[in-house]
């Protein structure tokens, strides 16, 4: 085990960068997921725009071009809001939470404007970061 400790929501996480590249590098490509034209813009654009939870995820392992294979798949775009882009999805962290916690939740205090994230227990292993963020649209 080769586990790192942040603090993210004002509790500790410790998170395994080396295990979660790994992860990763067997998941396919958000657009091989599915061919909708919310992921591929998810994909080209949203996930190289500045969000410090883009940052954050991208530190701790995470290629966000990549999701597990799942049915339907793991970006969700409900529609825009004051002329941005809304998604949904999740990222999985091999990690643990400290100090017993069962979730936390971040808000725009700590991950600036337009994003919220819960990070939920998955297993032993993982960590399961659930996100809302609101991107910039820059399509039109
Ligand atoms: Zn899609």
């Amino acid at each position: 085990m080769n586990k790192e400790q942040i603090i993210i929501g004002q509790k500790r996480i410790a998170v395994d960068k080396f295990k979660t590249s790994q992860l990763y590098s067997t998941y396919p490509k958000i657009s091989e997921n599915c061919s909708c034209s919310d992921c591929a813009y998810f994909e080209k654009e949203v996930i190289y725009q500045d969000f410090p939870l883009f940052h954050l995820l991208h530190a701790l392992g995470v290629d966000l071009s990549r999701q597990p294979n799942i049915v339907p798949d793991g970006i969700c775009c409900p529609g825009e809001i004051n002329d941005r882009i809304i998604y949904y999805g999740y990222y999985k962290v091999v990690g643990s939470m400290e100090d017993n916690q069962e979730t936390i939740e971040c808000y725009n205090n700590e991950l600036g404007p337009y994003t919220s994230l819960t990070i939920q227990r998955a297993n032993d292993q993982e960590l399961i970061f659930e996100f809302y963020i609101e991107a910039e649209n820059k399509e039109e």
